[in-house]
């Protein structure tokens, strides 16, 4: 995966129809009416502390039709869905669910920072998302604290079967 990047865009990278796809899907049918004031990425909490996470240039990636480019990209994962940029875009572009949407779409083609793939790859073998130590089970016996509840992974498992991601967090290695 990439970082998005100031590098000169060639003809051949733009897909005319990847704006189409995009305004199908919940959340992007208002992808064209962005006119790039910046006023997202202004009011981005991540985009105050990151050199390459901005809103509105994955936005402009989207119109332009720069899909491998914008999907393969590790930044649109930096995202936190706050939703500070959807209220505040004058334009009423939902740019939080255009992010979403893209994600989606990244993750249908396998594009996911292995951090995400195992994270969800912990949710799915234990209900947790974070694995606990077996150090840490001990530590609360010695202190005399209950055992933590058993997470419920096969009733996630069965909520996301026929979820593509499966394919790929299943995946243990890319
Ligand atoms: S605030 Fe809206 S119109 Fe302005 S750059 Fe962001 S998405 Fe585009
Ligand atoms: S939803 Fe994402 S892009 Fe929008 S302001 Fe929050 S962190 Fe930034």
């Amino acid at each position: 995966m990439t970082e998005t990047v100031k590098k000169q865009v060639k003809s051949s990278e733009m897909d005319p129809n990847f704006k189409y796809e995009i305004s199908k899907m919940h959340g992007g049918a208002k992808l064209m009416r962005c006119f790039q004031c910046g006023t997202c990425t202004s009011d981005c909490p991540i985009a105050k502390f990151s050199d390459t996470y901005r809103p509105r240039q994955i936005i402009r990636m989207a119109q332009l039709g720069l899909k491998d480019r914008v999907l393969n990209s590790d930044t649109l994962w930096l995202c936190a869905a706050c939703f500070t940029c959807t209220d505040r875009c004058p334009q009423d572009v939902e740019v939080a669910s255009v992010i979403r949407v893209l994600r989606n779409l990244a993750a249908e083609r396998g594009c996911i920072p292995q951090v995400f793939k195992e994270e969800a790859s912990c949710i799915l073998d234990t209900g947790y998302a974070y694995r606990i130590p077996e150090s840490r089970i001990k530590k609360r016996e010695t202190l005399g604290l209950p055992p933590l509840p058993k997470g419920n992974a096969e009733s996630i498992r069965k909520s996301l079967r026929g979820v593509n991601l499966l394919k790929h967090v299943e995946k243990k290695e890319d």
